[in-house]
């Protein structure tokens, strides 16, 4: 029985730590607390991975562009947190992905310099957080002609070569919160989605499901980790969201994309939009960068302009044509900066870069900011904080080393050739979600492994198991969280129905 669940049935009424918001960094705090011997209860107003999370680019990122603005500590930690994803924690939900700079004419010579020079940076923090170059090569700079023979669809006018150096890619953000959420539920923590915290101090949170009822949970430390909605739960802070959005187009569209591109915005110096192929096919184009104001909605949307935006980049980078009507799904994902926070004067307003962790005077800890990659540091600087203020004594941190359920090496993971789909999203736990599915549906291994549909690769096998395993409870937790139909919204319709039978075979 999994121990991740909606609602409010059969709480424990008195906990170590409430965890408030199961993005990844709730979900690390959870993992966190737990693994240090604490009782924890985590829960989310609406589901795992609903809010930013699920709207990233799903890069590990080794901290270059922190580099480029002088921020050496923040450069380091991400990359000594990209080498524990990768080498330790999560090597199967991670890879390595190589990514192409065009040396076009848009780009100056002396940016070139200066990019190349910014990538052996780069390099030089994958050595130090002693990452291997098995896992992340060094970069290289390569002629025009093997530029285009990586990437045929590169415009060849003005190209002088090509830059290419590597970083790491998720297989899902949605699926890494998910992964931390479940290793944290196996190793005791009770995870509740569907459960809205309407007040919370450092020693009191009172929860509201979806009728509204409430129940007061007594705690000795409690953790906002709510993102972009953390002002709500702490009026000392307040955030200033700016919107990133993210085209997915299918890989016949701009066919033969094995690597990233980074395409340089034309008559912009150093700003570049990502083209990043996807391990289920598709491809995301993204990303803008605009302020927003009102209230934070629940789902951001794109908007035409930055779609515009985005076309009229990768129009200039390749030569195939990319028309209005090849965008198939488009997400949008908002970046919390930090406004200001009363009675404080040294925290960072760009915490998109760096992640801040403040305490309330009713003892409330928010953590907020940072990256998805820094998930596991910013998990333990709310949990060393959480426990300062509340004097509870706990064991060290050890999430560093511990690995997150279905990891496994790489080697051990290659030799893993039965279901590719599975073992990528599921690491050495594919076979347990194959005999969970065979159990529960009594149903051929050949209608549990077929793609729903044929650009459709996700199986109705991993549709059962986000319901008896990962606290699926309706077709959107299914196709929009514990996979990713949803951002294509033809898929979305198609996978329906498979999405209704997992939920009716798994008795929910
Ligand atoms: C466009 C974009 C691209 C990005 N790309 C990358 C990338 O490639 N790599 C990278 O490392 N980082 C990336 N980031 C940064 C990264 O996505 C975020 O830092 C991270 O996802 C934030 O996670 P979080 O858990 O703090 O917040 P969220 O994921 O927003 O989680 C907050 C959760 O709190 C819940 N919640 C809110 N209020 C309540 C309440 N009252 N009670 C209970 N629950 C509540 C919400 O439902 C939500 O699930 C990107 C960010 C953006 C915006």
């Amino acid at each position: 029985m999994t121990r991740i669940q909606a609602g409010l049935a059969d709480l424990p009424d008195h906990v170590d730590v409430v965890v408030i918001g199961l993005g990844v960094t709730g979900a690390g705090i959870a993992l966190d607390a737990v693994s240090r011997g604490l009782s924890v209860l985590a829960v989310d107003a609406h589901d795992l991975a609903f809010g930013t999370s699920r709207w990233s680019s799903k890069l590990v990122h080794g901290g270059l562009r922190y580099l480029a603005h002088g921020q050496l500590a923040v450069a380091h930690e991400s990359a000594v947190e990209r080498g524990i994803l990768m080498g330790t924690t999560a090597p199967h939900l991670t890879r390595p992905l190589p990514m192409l700079l065009p040396l076009a004419s848009s780009v100056p010579r002396l940016n070139g310099v200066l990019a190349r020079a910014g990538m052996e940076g780069g390099n030089l923090l994958r050595v130090a957080a002693r990452t291997p170059a098995g896992i992340l090569p060094r970069p290289r700079r390569i002629s025009a002609v093997e530029a285009r023979h990586l990437i045929p669809a590169l415009r060849p006018e003005g190209l002088r070569g090509a830059i290419v150096s590597w970083d790491g890619q998720l297989e899902d953000d949605a699926r890494l919160v998910t992964t931390i959420a479940r290793t944290a539920a196996e190793a005791g923590a009770h995870i509740r989605t569907r459960a809205r915290a309407v007040r919370a101090t450092g020693d009191t949170v009172v929860l509201a499901d979806a009728s509204g009822e409430e129940f007061e949970v007594s705690t000795r430390s409690t953790i906002n980790a709510t993102g972009v909605w953390a002002d709500q739960l702490d009026d000392s802070i307040r955030l200033r969201p700016s919107r990133g959005t993210h085209l997915v187009l299918r890989a016949g569209t701009l066919p033969g994309i094995a690597h990233a591109v980074t395409a340089p915005v034309p008559g912009e110096l150093a700003r570049y939009v990502l083209v990043l192929p996807q391990p289920d096919g598709t491809i995301y184009v993204g990303l803008t960068d605009e302020p927003v104001t009102g209230p934070v909605p629940d789902v951001p949307e794109p908007t035409e302009p930055e779609i515009g935006f985005l076309l009229d980049v990768i129009g200039a980078a390749f030569t195939h044509s990319v028309r209005r009507e090849d965008v198939v799904g488009a997400f949008a994902g908002l970046r919390p900066l930090l406004d200001s926070v009363v009675g404080a004067e040294d925290v960072t307003a760009d915490i998109s870069r760096k992640h801040a962790v403040l305490t309330a005077d009713s003892g409330l800890v928010t953590v907020v900011g940072g990256k998805l990659t820094t998930y596991r540091q910013m998990a333990e600087d709310a949990v060393d904080a959480a426990l300062a203020v509340s004097g509870q004594q706990a064991g060290p941190c050890v999430t560093a080393t511990l690995p997150l359920s279905g990891a496994a090496s790489r080697p051990r993971l290659a030799r893993l050739t039965d279901h590719p789909r599975l073992v990528r999203r599921f690491g050495t736990d594919a076979a347990l979600v194959l005999e969970t599915a065979r159990r529960v549906s009594g149903l051929s291994d050949e209608e549990l492994l077929a793609p729903i549909g044929e650009e459709l690769p996700a199986t109705l096998a991993e549709l059962i198991f986000g319901v008896t395993h990962e606290g699926a409870s309706d077709v959107a937790d299914l196709l929009d969280r514990r996979t990713r139909i949803g951002l294509i919204p033809a898929d979305r319709d198609l996978a329906v129905d498979q999405a209704e039978r997992a939920l009716e075979i798994a008795g929910r």
